[in-house]
């Protein structure tokens, strides 16, 4: 049985509004209709003015991603019962980080650019100065990259992404996700240029937020897949930048005392001088009791901490 639902759409026409607003309507819905089965709905009956992308309705294209509730999703396999289970309503919005051109449709070019910069073809090895002109890959080889091949470059990270909102040098989950699919292809010859490229695109700026992996329709894990990156670029060498400093730091710490020494974590990021350029704040810090101690102790059963540590470090994991 049909259900009337709520729909609040952001609308935004270039030639006429200078802003976006919502406008809403409502809608007779399916119980088992899409989001986008209900905006094309809208449009073919109720306002043939309503602009959106939409291709293979089948969650393979990536076209339909949008703005569901706030949060970025394939509208093709959104439910709208799911939706209004959650909320109550139907609030839609284009996704973010992008410029709109027209109500829901995004200038996708920058996120094109970007995917395309991290040259997303095989680099092959070189064998005694011949290029390798045929080469197989194994099951297991192909295991390794076969969760990054299913991007389907539908966007859903990068809107919802915080690091890239507030650092545009930041590439985003997407292309970082592109990048561990050649990185990891064994038929490759590229992986330490392709991570140095990473790492000068900020890969260590991640806030470890989950978003991208809480939004990817393909379930590709990007916020994992950075995180074995950053894994592999310290394992080919790439040490010298604040990110692995960070990460070295704190496993040392970690290593020696079974907890994290806030106080060490800055020096070892940054180096003395750097941070005696923040002398004042710390100064600040210190006065309103908010300094961390710099001398720490082991914490109790700080053998078991570096038994697991041991166990991480032996398994790969
Ligand atoms: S990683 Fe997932 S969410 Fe991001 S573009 Fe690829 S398919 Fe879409």
């Amino acid at each position: 049985m049909s259900q009337k639902v709520r729909f609040k759409i952001s609308r935004f026409n270039p030639e006429k509004d200078k802003k976006s607003y919502f406008k809403e309507y409502e809608l007779a819905v399916q119980p088992w209709e899409s989001v986008l089965e209900s905006l094309i709905s809208l449009r073919n009956n109720v306002d043939a003015s309503l602009s959106f992308r939409q291709s293979c309705k089948a969650g393979i294209c990536g076209s339909c991603a949008i703005r569901i509730n706030g949060r970025a999703k394939l509208a093709c396999k959104t439910s709208v019962h799911d939706e209004i289970s959650k909320f109550g309503e139907i609030k839609i919005e284009p996704l973010g980080n992008l410029p709109v051109l027209k109500d829901l449709v995004v200038d996708m070019e920058t996120f094109y650019d970007e995917m395309k910069d991290t040259n997303p073809w095989i680099e092959a090895k070189k064998n005694s100065g011949k290029l390798i002109e045929e080469h197989r890959i194994s099951p297991k080889d192909a295991d390794k990259i076969e969760k990054s091949s299913e991007c389907i470059w539908c966007a859903a990270c990068f809107s919802d992404c915080p690091s890239r909102e507030s650092n545009k040098k930041y590439l985003g989950p997407a292309a970082y996700v592109l990048s561990h699919r050649y990185i990891f292809d064994v038929r490759d010859g590229k992986k330490k240029e392709r991570l140095k490229k990473l790492v000068d695109k900020q890969i260590w700026a991640c806030a470890h937020c989950e978003r991208s992996t809480e939004n990817c329709p393909m379930d590709i894990e990007p916020q994992e897949i950075i995180s074995k990156l950053r894994e592999e670029s310290i394992k080919e060498g790439l040490i010298h930048n604040d990110g692995a400093r960070h990460a070295r730091t704190f496993e040392k710490s970690v290593k020696k005392y079974g907890g994290l020494s806030e106080a060490w974590l800055p020096v070892g990021t940054f180096g003395f001088i750097r941070v005696i350029k923040e002398l004042p704040m710390a100064i600040k810090l210190f006065f309103k009791g908010k300094l961390p101690p710099f001398f720490m102790k082991k914490i109790k059963n700080h053998e078991e901490i570096s038994q697991l540590e041991r166990n991480v470090n032996r398994n790969n994991l």
